[in-house]
């Protein structure tokens, strides 16, 4: 895992865009993982990411015209925007979509922005659910107004406009917990978030003798979206046979009673369960954290991916495995998949002295089961983003 300083990326910037007068303005945006609250954000309960050190950094230099060239040392593409002409998105910008949203975004309102030079440099693997693309958006917004002068950013209305690039200019269907958790990190915290009415608290996550390892399963996210929409629609329809007994503002307020009710079709029944059970977990699992008992959110973590195999149905195969390799190796008192499901990572708690002997039994594991290699990385608990 590569970490920058500011020399080091300074001198990245130069080799890329050559020594000029000018300061060069360097930033990190952290990735995210949900640590456990899986699709629980549009049926109104609480999630409970964290900021991650692993991310994507960026360094900038005003330009004395209108031009603003974008490089990426993760890319090929490079991308050059004229400020004077409408940016709209364009599949030929591909992963520049993301910096010219936000850079139209803040245009309209009412942002001045002269041209300048960008490099991007990231370390988190993009399109694993790691959020990087939150982490891109996040990044052009906070280190555009920082540069700019304006050095107190508000992070939650930064977080709601990478949203709103996201949904409208790159067209992606997603919620709020990934840009805010990369606006509003907090070093060894996590955060215990309603995605409806934005109300957070920040809750201890100090790992002790124990480690956050990311497992990448190295399966694509395939018909995530469709499947995800399904999974939106049987929400609505268990919440709407709920509703006709008594009522409830969401489906995350209803009661394993109330489950019991939608006996009759047994795929909502389920549906809601994981949504009724994996809420209580969420609040169970801050509640554990803040008593500093990290083997008892273990254990909730596994109670986690096991309603998101059997209740919801978004795990797979892959993500199956590995959890099961994991859980099965010494040293590791919890493991499920994060994020939307259907491949991508999954997390697991690992005893730090243990880390090695655990990556080596997982990967070899997860290769006989799947035929697939596994990606490890050990991540610390990070702040959001920030000025290098
Ligand atoms: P995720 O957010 O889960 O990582 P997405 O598909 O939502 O996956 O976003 C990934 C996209 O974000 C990439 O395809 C690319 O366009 C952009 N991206 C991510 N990291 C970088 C980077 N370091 N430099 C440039 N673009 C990046
Ligand atoms: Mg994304």
């Amino acid at each position: 895992m590569i970490m920058l300083d500011t020399k080091q990326l300074k001198a990245l910037f130069e080799r890329e865009y050559g020594r000029e007068p000018g300061e060069i303005h360097c930033f990190f945006a952290p990735g995210r993982v949900n640590l456990i609250g899986e699709h629980i954000d549009y049926n109104g309960g609480y999630v409970f990411p964290v900021a991650i050190t692993l991310g994507i950094y960026s360094a900038l230099r005003w330009r004395q015209d209108r031009l603003v060239r974008l490089k990426s040392t993760n890319m090929a593409l490079e991308v050059a925007l004229d400020l004077n002409r409408p940016l709209e998105y364009c599949e030929r910008d591909g992963w520049g979509n993301y910096p010219k949203g936000m850079i139209q975004y803040l245009l309209a309102g009412g942002q001045k922005l002269q041209g300048c030079d960008i490099l991007f440099s990231g370390n988190l693997p993009d399109g694993t659910g790691l959020s990087s693309s939150a982490a891109m958006l996040v990044l052009t917004g906070f280190m555009l107004k920082y540069a700019s002068g304006k050095t107190t950013v508000d992070r939650p209305a930064l977080a709601r406009l990478s949203q709103k690039v996201e949904n409208e200019f790159v067209k992606v269907n997603c919620g709020i917990m990934d840009q805010f958790a990369v606006a509003m990190g907090r070093r060894d915290c996590a955060i215990l978030l309603n995605c409806q009415t934005l109300e957070y608290k920040y809750i201890p996550f100090v790992l002790g003798e124990y480690s956050l390892v990311i497992m990448n399963t190295n399966k694509k996210r395939e018909l995530t979206e469709s499947r995800y929409n399904q999974r939106r629609t049987e929400a609505e329809q268990a919440l709407t046979l709920l509703r006709q007994g008594r009522s409830l503002d969401n489906l995350c307020q209803a009661s394993l009673d109330d489950v019991a009710r939608l006996a009759a079709d047994d795929v909502l029944r389920r549906r809601a369960r994981h949504a009724v059970t994996e809420q209580s977990r969420v609040l169970k699992a801050a509640d554990l954290l803040e008593q500093g008992d990290i083997t008892g959110f273990g254990r909730l973590m596994i109670e986690s991916h096991a309603s998101m195999k059997n209740d919801y149905e978004i795990s797979g195969p892959e993500l199956d495995a590995i959890v099961d390799h994991a859980l099965a190796t010494p040293g590791c008192i919890g493991a499920r998949m994060t994020g939307g499901g259907f491949g991508g990572c999954a997390i697991a708690l690992v005893e730090t002295a243990r880390l090695e002997s655990f990556q080596a039994a997982v990967a070899a594991g997860y290769q006989k089961s799947t035929s697939r290699t596994a990606a490890f990385y050990v991540a610390g608990i990070s702040d959001g983003v920030n000025p290098l």
